[in-house]
């Protein structure tokens, strides 16, 4: 089967955003529906890579170690469910530390795509906030946008570019793409 990649934002993507940082694996719980549309997306051919800035790590709220139990929970669960997430990057920084990864940078896209020695332009990127679309549509990807999250209100932003295709989960969006 043909791979095709695929960029996730995490938060308020697969899992519930807390609108506070998810520190431990006991505060991951999956939007209903992202568990079996990661799954799908898998079983689709697509090679799914997440993208998330973590800046509770660089403010000092979470160790980096914390965040990665957090990603190894998740990505333990989708293996359980018969999916597979290829691999995560994160953005530890805080706001305004000026880094070149933290989205709507495009530093983790960049790094994706040399890690895994693939082009990554033109692939899609779902997310649920601006800079999400904006770090999408900087590197050159197709951003979809959800409405769990941060996605109602990002989608009600006079500026938000309204040609980015809106879905109301991860479900939907991933029901578009693989046609079913
Ligand atoms: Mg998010
Ligand atoms: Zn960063």
């Amino acid at each position: 089967m043909q791979k095709n990649f695929i960029f996730l934002d995490r938060d308020g993507v697969i899992n519930e955003d807390l609108y506070d940082y998810v520190t431990s694996p006991k505060d991951f719980k999956f939007i209903k529906g992202s568990l079996q549309a990661i799954v799908n997306l898998t079983s689709a051919g697509y090679e799914i890579i997440v993208a998330t800035n973590q800046a509770c790590i660089g403010s000092g709220i979470a160790t980096a170690r914390q965040i990665k139990e957090v990603n190894e929970f998740m990505e333990k669960e989708v293996v359980k469910g018969g999916g597979k997430i290829k691999k995560i990057f994160v953005c530890p920084h805080k706001q305004n530390a000026g880094c070149g990864c933290r989205k709507p940078e495009i530093g983790l896209l960049a790094q994706a795509e040399k890690e895994l020695q693939q082009n990554l332009k033109g692939i899609y990127f779902i997310g649920d906030k601006e800079s999400d679309v904006q770090a999408a549509l900087s590197f050159g990807c197709v951003p979809l946008l959800v409405l769990t999250g941060y996605g109602s209100s990002a989608r009600k932003k006079v500026n938000f570019p309204k040609k980015v295709k809106t879905f109301a989960d991860l479900r939907s969006a991933v029901e578009y793409i693989t046609g079913k």
